[in-house]
């Protein structure tokens, strides 16, 4: 469903990742491409306006992160207003009532109301091993009570049977009586679509809902839809209270745009995704995963990530001060240095994601270096005097005999730090403005 707009988005957004700069020239040619890819996913206009300004409010006024690149900095910002337009964090469903917790499926006929009942039914049961009751109030065709207690014995759930000599609310009475005796812990009630939205099938869900009180009213949607869906959305929503969205045939060739718009239109959020035939093609919708999914970078957005969770800002940056004032590299900036670098993956990681076109780093012996490794280096540094530690070059025979044996490490292993110390420092030397920052934040020298 999302590979369209995701092929475009980290199409132009890959353009942008490794300026050095955001201009307002590459700012508004990203943002135009941005604007493209979500109005041909079918976003709605209005939601891509809104979209667009904020990201653009956002790309011009933004805060200076000093370990990430402003190309980085700008795949944030639209990462992040994708997950507010979807719905920040996921409201899964609530069944904190006293039971049983009603939760009713209202939608157009064939949007995949009765086949998501029961792929909730499912969900619900493995996941809280409650106690479940479902019923049919569509009276219209035989056909759908049918469908509904087929599946009710794929899912093992209880079914309460209805027929289309009764009427809804009846029908509706009668199940929450028997849901209540038998003390059942949900009871999920599935209503009668149309083709269209007609004032006949709204007044009786409004009635079947007055009198249910459902702690959940969840609106079945086809993602196939597209456009259709969110404009039927908005009605329903205008008509009845809405709990939430499922979003069905996410799995079909559909446009994306649908999922972003339903949050902005409806002020609803996506609680579900049906992602299949099978009753368990079922995904609880969460935003930021599927702003991950949309933006299709996962090797960026982890390292942003990785970045923002793990890396010591203030020590980075006195760091990189130093190195650009001219301060001479030494031992403790070098553990410092390579504590932060641990933290974002290991070396190993950090030298195959931006040194792999540079050779001599590819070389560089402590890139294998393990949790055991660091303390082991920890330790033969902690072994130095201040003075050897800011001026490595004193450390001759004897020295090197004090330290390994203070240290508990062998010659060998210090000769390999002050190499490796060595080393590093030739990088370091290399990229003279940014240091220790512009190296995190991967610019290539
Ligand atoms: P209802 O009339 O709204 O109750 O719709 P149904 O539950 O009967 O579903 C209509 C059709 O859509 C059926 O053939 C379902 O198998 C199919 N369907 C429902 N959800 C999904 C889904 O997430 N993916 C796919 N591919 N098909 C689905």
């Amino acid at each position: 469903m999302f590979n369209n707009l995701t092929q475009r988005l980290s199409h132009s957004l890959r353009k942008i990742i490794n300026k050095g700069r955001l201009t307002e020239d590459n700012i508004k040619d990203t943002i135009r491409e941005v604007r493209k890819a979500l109005l041909e996913a079918d976003v709605t206009l209005s939601v891509v306006q809104t979209f667009i300004d904020n990201v653009k409010k956002k790309a011009i006024g933004y805060e200076i992160n000093k370990s990430l690149t402003p190309g980085q900095e700008f795949v944030k910002i639209v990462k992040n207003e994708l997950i507010v337009s979807m719905g920040e964090k996921n409201n899964s469903l609530n069944l904190s009532i006293a039971p049983p917790a009603i939760i009713l499926f209202i939608g157009l006929q064939g949007v995949g109301k009765t086949t998501s009942l029961a792929k909730i039914g499912q969900w619900i049961k493995n996941k809280y091993k409650k106690k479940i009751l479902i019923v049919s109030t569509d009276i219209y065709r035989a056909a759908a009570i049918k469908q509904l207690q087929i599946l009710s014995k794929q899912i093992e759930v209880d079914f309460f049977e209805s027929s289309t000599n009764e009427i809804p609310i009846e029908i509706t009475k009668k199940a929450i009586h028997h849901a209540q005796k038998k003390l059942y812990d949900v009871l999920l009630i599935d209503t009668a679509g149309r083709l269209h939205i007609d004032q006949k099938m709204m007044d009786e869900i409004s009635a079947i809902q007055t009198l249910s009180n459902p702690i959940e009213t969840l609106l079945i949607v086809d993602s196939m839809m597209g456009q259709d869906a969110v404009n039927m959305a908005k009605i329903f929503n205008k008509k009845l209270f809405i709990s939430g969205i499922v979003l069905t045939k996410t799995d079909s060739d559909s446009r994306s745009g649908i999922a972003l718009s339903m949050r902005y239109i409806t002020g609803k959020p996506i609680k579900f995704i049906g992602t299949g035939e099978k009753l368990t093609s079922l995904e609880i919708f969460h935003p930021e995963r599927i702003a991950n999914r949309i933006l299709g970078m996962n090797d960026v957005i982890s390292l942003i990530e990785d970045i923002e969770d793990n890396v010591d800002q203030s020590q980075v940056q006195t760091l990189t001060k130093k190195i650009k004032q001219g301060h001479n590299f030494n031992l403790n900036d070098f553990l410092i240095q390579i504590k932060q670098m641990q933290k974002i993956g290991g070396l190993n990681y950090f030298i195959d994601k931006f040194f792999k076109q540079n050779s001599s780093s590819q070389n560089i012996s402590f890139s294998n270096m393990d949790k055991h490794a660091l303390n082991k280096v920890e330790a033969i540094i902690s072994s130095m005097t201040p003075k050897e530690r800011l001026q490595p070059v004193i450390i001759k025979g004897s020295r090197k005999r004090r330290i390994a044996l203070g240290s508990g490490t062998k010659i060998q292993d210090v000769n390999k730090l002050l190499k490796n110390f060595d080393d590093i420092k030739r990088i370091m030397k290399k990229i003279k403005t940014g240091g220790i920052s512009k190296i995190i934040r991967g610019i290539k020298n």
